[in-house]
């Protein structure tokens, strides 16, 4: 159920949160109207019924009496306590719930768009990842070869060290 502890009691501005969240159902637990009604029972379970305010369509905002079993269990039964709103109030109802369906659909929309971006920046860093592999990897091949440039020169310094020691033996004689 829908808790209401951070939230303004006044039904309108409930309702105004509850569609900005998302959260729509066919009942919404109203902290004015809760818990069971002890006087009225459902037939086929025999149990106190369910003090429950509408969420759907032009029901909204009326309270009415249900089966309290838990849902997948209850029998159907239905009493309503408030009678139909008038037709001005049924009309405003029915733009309310269009303008939801309208938002969510917006928001559908954007969260798609916002995952193909997500899509696009993560194919992005696959290829700066794959970018920066070879980077390292030529990196790495340059400092073997600037290693065997030391190797090969440390192998013409030794020819030199030996040429020079002929020289001199060759002065020498
Ligand atoms: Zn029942």
């Amino acid at each position: 159920m829908i808790s209401f502890d951070l939230l303004c009691p006044c039904p309108v501005h409930m309702m105004i949160t509850l569609i900005l969240l998302g959260k729509v159902s066919i009942s919404l637990e109203d902290p004015d109207y809760k818990g069971l009604e002890l006087d009225v029972f459902c037939e086929k379970h025999e149990k106190a019924a369910e003090r429950l305010v509408a969420f759907e369509g032009t029901y909204t905002g009326r309270r009415f009496l249900a089966c309290a079993e838990p849902e997948g269990h209850k029998c159907g039964f239905v009493q309503w306590v408030d009678h139909q709103w008038p037709p001005t109030m049924e009309n405003a109802l029915l733009m309310l719930w269009a303008m939801v369906e309208e938002s969510k659909f917006a928001r559908v929309n954007d969260n798609f768009e916002s995952a193909f971006t997500i899509h696009n920046l993560i194919e992005e860093k696959n290829k700066l990842d794959a970018n920066y592999d070879k980077l390292v990897q030529d990196v790495h091949q340059l400092m073997d070869m600037q290693e065997d440039r030391v190797v090969d020169l440390s192998y013409v310094h030794a020819n030199l060290i030996y040429l020079q020691q002929c020289r001199k033996n060759c002065w020498m004689i």
